[in-house]
């Protein structure tokens, strides 16, 4: 931050800095011409002489700045899809269903791993969702300007209809710009009406596809799965109207899925890397923390040395615990560690305004 001298501020107000140096005594601050005057003394001495004294945010510094890709450099990568819609319309059902026909296990046994997000294959291409059903996770990333997805799913109870979070989770994709599929769910309830929800969706402006409109609606069942290859499908077919691509070739950028203190591991977090490929080894800041990858597992709890775009993987090798929606950048380790060190400076500044107490190098402005 910065602040203003003695000096400065009387020119500011056109007054003395004599002046200005008394009024200073005055309230228990001995200053000189050219000591700084804290944002705090700033407010008081303003209404000593009957102005208004605003304090100036600090400026946020480069917010793990992005390197820029050229159109050649990019190449198709899976689709990343969320799962959205009114609770308990089967959005985890769903994506359990999904998990258990569409990933193939390992040869040990199953999938004794769950990190917050996996790879479905169909017709041996892939999809990644992001295990973290429900809008918050959708929301905080959109907050920090990270577009994590590229298609949601909603998912509609089939017996229950459009309900309030329903229209929310619409309304997010929409301001997002994110195509929504729809999953018509629960389709093998006897009081079933995929007819009454689609009607029901049409006063939302998601026309389905049978009606004249544009959006894809797939009966399903996540109980029974059923309709969920058709839905994967689906899945790709709007995948491929989109441009879904990302350079390989860089420095890695994504997202933190959800991150825990792990009493054996220490700081844990499941990213998903957006562009370029994140390799074991690499120093990065992820939100405010910094970080070097120590281990890398993939969804089925594999090993890995790298992950490309669109691949979640577990991190070890953090320095604390970043949170869920934070982005992560990969950078040289001398950057990383001040970039880390100059946002948690920043973040411990807004604390402290927030909780009512203003830091010293706060720069402020008069009248
Ligand atoms: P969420 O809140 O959207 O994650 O919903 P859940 O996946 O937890 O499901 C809510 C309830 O609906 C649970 O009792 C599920 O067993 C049930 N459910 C989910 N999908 C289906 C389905 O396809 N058919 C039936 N009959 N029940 C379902
Ligand atoms: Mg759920």
């Amino acid at each position: 931050g910065e602040s203003i001298s003695v000096q400065e501020y009387a020119k500011l107000l056109g007054i003395e800095a004599t002046d200005v140096i008394k009024k200073l005594i005055g309230l228990g601050v001995m200053a000189t011409l050219n000591n700084e005057i804290d944002a705090e003394t700033a407010q008081i001495l303003g209404a000593e002489y009957g102005v208004e004294t605003k304090i100036k945010e600090p400026e946020k510094p480069e917010e793990l700045e992005d390197i820029e890709d050229k159109p050649e450099e990019l190449i198709e990568r899976p689709p990343v899809v969320t799962v959205m819609g009114h609770v308990d319309h089967g959005k985890t059902s769903l994506l359990d269903a999904i998990r258990e026909e569409n990933v193939t296990a390992t040869e040990a046994g199953g999938i004794t791993q769950h990190i917050g997000a996996y790879q479905a294959q169909i017709n041996g291409r892939k999809i990644t969702f992001l295990d973290t059903p429900g809008h918050e996770a959708f929301t905080a990333m959109r907050a920090r300007g990270a577009q994590a997805t590229d298609i949601a799913i909603l998912v509609v109870a089939a017996d229950d209809g459009v309900m309030p979070q329903t229209v929310e989770a619409i309304n997010h994709a929409k301001a997002a710009g994110v195509p929504v599929i729809v999953a018509i769910n629960k389709i093998d309830k006897p009081d079933s009406n995929p007819d009454r929800v689609k009607q029901e969706l049409t006063e939302h402006g998601l026309v389905s596809e049978d009606w004249g409109g544009e959006t894809i609606c797939v009966p399903v069942s996540a109980i029974r799965k059923e309709g969920l290859d058709t839905l994967l499908e689906m899945v790709l077919l709007v995948a491929e109207m989109q441009e879904i691509k990302a350079n390989p070739d860089r420095p890695a950028r994504g997202i933190v899925i959800e991150a825990e203190l792990d009493k054996g591991r220490g700081p844990v977090a499941t990213m998903l890397v957006l562009k370029g490929t994140l390799k074991v080894g690499q120093p990065l800041v992820a939100g405010s923390i910094f970080g070097k990858v120590r281990a890398m597992m993939d969804y089925k709890g594999r090993r890995i040395k790298s992950a490309g775009p669109s691949v979640p993987v577990e991190v070890l090798g953090l320095s604390d615990v970043p949170n869920a929606g934070d982005v992560f950048q990969v950078m040289d380790e001398k950057k990383a560690r001040a970039v880390a060190g100059e946002i948690q400076t920043v973040k411990r500044e807004e604390e402290l305004r927030r909780s009512g107490k203003i830091s010293l190098d706060e720069l402020f402005n008069s009248m």
